[in-house]
């Protein structure tokens, strides 16, 4: 996908990564809305949708999302554009065992992959706290794209210990995750380390096995 847009806006990721919706705003190919509520659409679980049959197509993003979100947010949509008008892309798709959640799942990874740096090599917690801080992704867009490059489990926990994002289908938790959440500080063990952002913990388990 990164390469069907950069085929067709030349150096587009490097402008988008900033400020997405300022530079989408200025594509004519596509129009992009602010709007009060979802309206539907393509069914993202994102709070977006993406509308091909409006001339041009549109990308609808919820008005009440933060900053961070609307971005994360455009770029997905802006993954199902790039998706329904490349031949190969859309291809792919239908080869997928599941198409709308493999759609979904890309469309989620394109749009880390534009907001933070590809080059980066994050290892730890710590890591992926710190791309957050450097960058307009939100705290899940860290935490997918993380989980692109570190082996083992990627997670987001929130204050009270419930699991909004996890890399590994089941992950609940670890002695690890239990204890940052009672010292309300970051910690490290031989299974990994978790950090806080901004009342949210972000974890890192290099050990598959350890919840
Ligand atoms: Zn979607």
């Amino acid at each position: 996908m990164l390469a069907v847009l950069d085929r067709r806006w030349p150096g587009a990721a490097r402008r988008l990564r900033p400020h997405p919706i300022v530079e989408l705003a200025s594509w004519p190919e596509i129009r992009v809305r602010l709007v009060e509520e979802q309206l539907g659409g393509s069914g993202c679980a994102v709070s977006g949708s993406y509308h091909p049959e409006l001339t041009p197509p549109t990308l609808l993003i919820g008005r009440s999302l933060s900053h961070r979100r609307r971005a994360f947010t455009a770029l997905h949509e802006l993954g199902h554009h790039l998706q329904q008008t490349d031949v190969a892309l859309g291809e792919r798709t239908f080869e997928a065992e599941n198409p709308l959640l493999f759609q979904e799942k890309v469309c989620d990874a394109f749009a880390a992959e534009v907001l933070l740096p590809a080059s980066a090599e994050p290892r730890t917690a710590q890591d992926v706290v710190a791309a957050y801080f450097d960058s307009a992704a939100s705290r899940e867009a860290c935490c997918v794209w993380a989980s692109q490059r570190i082996r083992g489990t990627v997670a987001l926990v929130d204050g009270a210990g419930k699991v909004l994002f996890a890399s590994r289908r089941g992950f609940s938790g670890s002695p690890l995750v239990r204890a940052a959440l009672r010292s309300r500080s970051a910690v490290s063990d031989a299974t990994g380390d978790a950090a806080w952002c901004d009342g949210y913990l972000i974890v890192v388990l290099h050990v598959a096995s350890s919840a």
